[in-house]
């Protein structure tokens, strides 16, 4: 019998044993609250995946992480570039309530700012509980000493701390800058805890080197709950793979890179089982943001949805995301619920069994019912869509209405405001393309309302990505 059915079998009987997942022991031990593992890509579209319907970019360790797991097809970020996005997943809240959403969108080598101290991040929580915990990968949370990693609740840290086209130092055309990247063009650091070890950081094995850290880590850390934070810095441009992987995809060096992450996602699960963690152990894959669509193949795709990286069209925001818990999550699950990043915060302090800070508020709901469920249990009825700290859009179970559009990275830009907004039925029209408004003036009108009364309610703090260190 397969492992696949060894495993599926083992949910079944774990399931009836339980009553479907009520239990608190499926996945846990008595000696320590289940191991979380967060894989967290970058600018990695919704249609990029082989078990999202990518026609030549194979992904087989993905998919069989879906077949053996759950499938979400109504994901989302939290925002559709990179710094907000990430505060979101890792304090479980709105960016607009960190202060790390604003009109700069994310920050640089020379922000001033990060992350504000007072934020709760996962790593902050589980440690109350003894986790071992690590960074490892792309931060862009603020790189200058007090907002790093090791002062936000994480044992370790290793990674490039933002984004890996900054600190340009080459010039050229987006071709030659990105056809064929050199890695000395892009002069980023790579660090290990508080120190750059490695300048410019040589990125043709930035992936490779991620896992072998990941992994090394789930080893020494076998004996005790622990948390990894592996947020890779690819697919973002300019791409670059290990020389294994030079030319093994028909989707090109995009593909080569997707494979690459399929490969390293695999190396994960595989460290998992020779440990004989798999089970006790959470394992969960999104990314930041849609596909950076202005690189043209160099960027990924949204698959049927419309727009990317930039915009609050599904594109931008909706993700794949896929969870492999084997003997809780029952094997071969796809699940339409509406949930996003925000909600790994509250599913992670869960499964810890401690209680989410209670004096905030925290926009994210624990999917651990939803894991332990056939998958057709609700999470969110509504979901709302920011660009900077503005609110652009809002959802309300199957309907959409867009009060601002931006089409980011055309070469035109415009922000259009709607009156009344555009309405789209997403479960008709996940493309978005067929505007309903005129037809549905009670439903225009709802989401009318929801809109302004989230407005209205939001605590905005002030952005913290503005700032830049002064050149004294
Ligand atoms: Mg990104």
């Amino acid at each position: 019998m397969s492992r696949f059915y060894n495993i599926f079998y083992a949910g079944i009987v774990a399931s009836l044993l339980s009553g479907v997942g009520c239990s608190q022991g499926i996945g846990s031990t008595e000696e320590h609250p289940p191991n979380i593992v967060i894989i967290f890509a970058d600018d990695l579209g919704y249609g990029d995946l082989g078990v999202y319907g990518h026609p030549t970019i194979q992904t087989p360790r993905l998919d069989e992480m879906a077949s053996e797991g759950m499938k979400f097809t109504q994901f989302y970020a939290a925002a559709s570039v990179c710094t907000p996005s990430r505060a979101a997943l890792l304090t479980g809240r709105l960016p607009v309530r960190s202060g790390m959403a604003g009109d700069r969108r994310v920050l640089f080598p020379d922000s001033e700012l990060g992350i504000p101290a007072d934020e709760v991040t996962i790593a902050e929580a589980l440690k109350e509980q003894g986790y071992a915990t690590a960074a490892i990968g792309k931060w862009h949370l603020g790189h200058r000493p007090e907002y790093l990693p090791t002062q936000n609740g994480f044992d370790t840290y290793f990674g490039i701390p933002y984004s890996n086209d900054m600190d340009r130092v080459a010039t050229g055309t987006r071709e030659q800058l990105f056809g064929n990247p050199e890695y000395q063009s892009f002069n980023v650091p790579l660090m290990r805890d508080n120190d750059i070890i490695e300048r410019p950081a040589d990125q043709r094995t930035i992936t490779k080197r991620y896992t072998e850290e990941a992994v090394s880590f789930i080893r020494a850390h076998r004996e005790e709950p622990f948390f990894v934070y592996l947020a890779h810095n690819l697919p973002h441009v300019p791409l670059f793979r290990s020389e294994a992987f030079e030319g093994v995809s028909k989707r090109g060096l995009y593909g080569d890179v997707i494979t690459e992450i399929d490969w390293s996602v695999g190396q994960i699960m595989d460290a998992l089982e020779e440990n004989s963690l798999a089970e006790n152990t959470l394992v969960f894959f999104t990314s930041d943001n849609g596909p950076w669509l202005a690189y043209d193949t160099h960027g990924g795709s949204a698959g049927l949805l419309r727009g990317g990286k930039g915009m609050t069209w599904e594109g931008g925001m909706r993700e794949p995301a896929i969870a492999w818990w084997p003997g809780t999550i029952m094997p071969g699950l796809v699940t339409e619920a509406i949930t996003t990043t925000m909600d790994l915060f509250p599913t992670a302090v869960e499964m810890a069994g401690i209680e989410p800070p209670s004096d905030r508020i925290i926009d994210g709901r624990s999917l651990v019912s939803l894991l332990k469920s056939n998958g057709t249990e609700a999470v969110h009825q509504s979901f709302f869509y920011y660009r900077r700290a503005e609110l652009y859009a809002v959802r309300n179970g199957s309907w959409k209405a867009h009060f601002i559009t931006e089409w980011a990275y055309s070469g035109e830009n415009e922000r259009t405001q709607h009156d009344p907004p555009l309405l789209f039925n997403l479960d008709e029209d996940p493309s978005e393309k067929y505007d309903v408004a005129a037809d549905n003036p009670d439903t225009v009108a709802q989401l009318r309302d929801l809109f302004d009364t989230h407005k209205a309610e939001v605590e905005i703090r002030p952005s913290q990505l503005e700032a830049r260190i002064s050149d004294e």
